[in-house]
């Protein structure tokens, strides 16, 4: 069932556990997360970058694809479609119209009150629709579909003004944690983090969840993280499995043999990280 991101998060909220957002690359990828989380019986947030977005041939192909997906695969846990790291206002309306049942627009490169204008623009098109809102406030540095940028901090006044302005569905406070790889250990503000989550009701996002150890994880959890973004993680273990295919096995070249290598890998670490975002009631 395809649904916004508004129930799962709260209720992530409300029993101090973290839904998994899982950034899609293709079809398999989509296919082997929705089996998985569809076993564990657990709701997950399908998140689709403008750069995988464009890979994959637009919005109303994934859309359809993810559509079809839980109706053949008959997946029966709630799946939410989700725009990840929308820059403007047109992708989100865009990806909305094509079916998309959560966006985040990440105006977090403006300063804020440009951000607060382009978010409530976005909140206003997407409330209409059913579809829910993140926003971005700071930002979130790192590397993500092959932009590298530097990371600011947010503060409790911005992320206040910000959902004051907007009415956001969920925010993600830029807080030290960043895309790609880590340089050295992540240096996480626990103490902003959990300041934000006792002054603003609606759930929080951590972005760069892939490299940040699992003590650091669980204490996120603990001051108010309802959602964590994973993409490089699951890169990693399933580029590894293909890797040791095509080396193992030098006269393969049927594509879904040599995709589907990484099927294994990629399931035990959903499942793996899954269990560590803790336990649903
Ligand atoms: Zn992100």
């Amino acid at each position: 069932m395809l649904v916004n991101s508004k129930e799962m998060l709260l209720n992530a909220k409300k029993n101090h556990y973290a839904v998994p957002h899982f950034n899609i690359n293709n079809l398999e990828w989509a296919k082997f997360i929705l089996q998985k989380c569809n076993e564990l019986n657990i709701p997950v947030i399908l998140g689709v970058s403008e750069g995988a977005a464009n890979y994959m041939g637009g919005f109303n192909t994934i859309s359809g694809m993810v559509k079809g997906l839980i109706n053949d695969l008959n997946i029966n846990i709630p799946v939410c479609l989700h725009v990840d790291h929308g820059t403007c206002k047109e992708t989100c309306i865009k990806a909305i119209d094509a079916g998309f049942t959560s966006v985040m627009i990440d105006a977090s490169r403006h300063e804020l009150e440009e951000n607060i204008k382009i978010t409530k623009e976005v909140v206003d098109y997407a409330h209409q629709r059913g579809v829910t809102v993140e926003a971005e406030v700071g930002h979130i540095g790192g590397s993500e579909d092959n932009i590298t940028s530097t990371s600011t901090n947010a503060t409790l006044n911005d992320c206040l003004i910000l959902y004051n302005n907007t009415g956001i569905d969920s925010l993600a406070p830029a807080l030290g944690s960043v895309h790609g790889f880590y340089k050295g250990e992540p240096n996480l503000d626990f103490e902003t983090m959990k300041i934000i989550n006792d002054n603003i009701d609606i759930p929080l996002v951590l972005h760069g969840g892939s490299g940040i150890p699992e003590d650091k994880i669980r204490k996120a959890i603990e001051c108010g993280i309802s959602k964590i973004n994973v993409n490089t993680e699951l890169q990693v273990v399933w580029s590894k499995a293909v890797r040791e295919k095509l080396q193992a096995d030098s006269s393969v070249y049927d594509p879904r043999k040599i995709i589907g290598s990484g099927e294994a890998s990629l399931k035990n670490k959903v499942e793996e990280i899954v269990k560590l975002f803790g336990t649903r009631n």
